[in-house]
């Protein structure tokens, strides 16, 4: 059975699924997306990422593809007909196809709505979190919104890209005053010595990540302290743990940064319970 996909109106071969070379989203990167994980056939956290897409859309002045109504039900086809229980929705709204011109179009186009899914092991995703991964840090050389969730990710495929060339599952990014903002896709944590969780607050110049906001609830239940408060690098290379969240990626500990063991190089008890805890979620 082929892969099928969702391209502004119409469910196709994942192979015929084309945008017009026009499209703003191709050719300027003006565009917004999601990445929504599937669990057992359902999409986890289906609600905050359609809130966070609206956000996004308003942000740039991106006219909405359709109703949020007529959105879920696209997305619930396009499982349906991959027939795939545990995969990666990915869902991208761009302006539109306009003549090319840096500045928005000035008759009203349609935006272009495309939905893809992939398989993903989230089993995998469980095993490797309860692992641990490697990381390295780069420069952050993003811009200023980092708080929408837009197409434009080059400084972060740069980034990832040479992490992994240097054995990392992920880039740690740093900024220029020594602080830990974010990872290339993921957020960052880390367990202080005395005990305390700390991330970065949304309201510095990060992506506000779902997996964040929904560690933070299970955090709260499971009465674990968190500070949403900037961290350096120095105070994440002498952190007892470090994580990061995804959508894709849990909360998985990292046990080593450019490296340099954090904690005793494994993964520690608060990242273990939450992970355990947000494996919990996803199931429920
Ligand atoms: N930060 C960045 C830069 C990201 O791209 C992502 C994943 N899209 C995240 C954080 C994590 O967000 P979420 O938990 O919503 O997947």
């Amino acid at each position: 059975m082929s892969r099928i996909s969702y391209v502004n109106g119409a469910y196709v071969r994942h192979m015929d699924a084309v945008v017009h070379i026009d499209d703003r989203g191709y050719q300027f990167a003006d565009a917004v997306y999601e990445g929504v994980t599937v669990r057992h056939g359902r999409m986890v956290d289906l609600e905050p990422h359609l809130d966070r897409l609206w956000r996004s859309m308003g942000e740039l002045r991106i006219a909405a593809p359709m109703q949020r109504g007529p959105m879920r039900f696209v997305f619930r086809e396009v499982i349906r007909r991959n027939r795939i229980e545990n995969g990666f929705l990915y869902i991208q709204v761009s302006r539109g196809v306009a003549r090319r011109d840096h500045a928005f179009p000035t008759t009203p186009v349609h935006s272009s709505l495309v939905v893809t899914l992939k398989r993903l092991d989230v089993d995998g995703v469980i095993r490797r979190a309860e692992k641990g991964v490697k990381a390295h840090t780069e420069p952050d050389i993003r811009w200023g919104r980092c708080d929408v969730k837009s197409t434009s990710l080059l400084p972060n495929i740069l980034a990832k890209q040479a992490a992994k060339e240097k054995g990392g599952f992920e880039a740690v990014l740093v900024d220029t005053q020594g602080y830990v903002t974010e990872g290339s896709s993921t957020n960052m944590w880390i367990v202080r010595k005395d005990g305390v969780v700390q991330t970065r607050s949304t309201a510095d110049n990060i992506l506000p990540g779902i997996t964040r906001a929904t560690l933070l609830k299970i955090a709260a239940e499971l009465q674990i302290k968190v500070v949403e408060e900037a961290f350096s690098l120095d105070a994440a290379k002498d952190a007892a743990e470090m994580f990061l969240s995804s959508s894709t990626g849990c909360a998985t500990p990292i046990v080593e940064l450019d490296g340099h063991m954090i904690g005793d190089g494994t993964p520690g008890p608060v990242a273990k319970r939450l992970v355990e805890a947000y494996r919990r979620y996803m199931d429920a």
